[in-house]
């Protein structure tokens, strides 16, 4: 998945990054065990090097994550609920 495409008709780049109109998010209840996920990468790394501590806690939190994406064009949410396929748009009531 390279490109999210708006209902719409706008492409979203995933290839660039940061991804333009992107957020993340996680469950609240999941908060523990993400800040012990976090520990455990950050207890991985055993030299004092930012870089790969940086890489460690980013792997660990990208797998906890959810994203969703802000149409630039139509202000529709496009949600990606982690463990979901299927990709779910949201247009504001009004
Ligand atoms: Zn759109």
């Amino acid at each position: 998945m390279q490109q999210i495409e708006c209902r719409c008709g706008n492409k979203i780049s995933l290839s660039e990054i940061p991804v333009q109109g992107e957020f993340v998010f996680f469950p609240g209840e999941e908060w523990d065990s993400i800040v012990e996920a976090l520990v455990a990468a950050a207890c991985r790394v055993t030299a004092q090097d930012r870089v790969i501590l940086g890489e460690a806690l980013s792997d660990a939190l990208a797998v906890k994550v959810s994203h969703f994406y802000r149409c630039s064009q139509c202000a529709r949410l496009i949600l990606s609920m982690r463990g979901k396929g299927q990709l779910e748009y949201y247009k504001e009531e009004g």
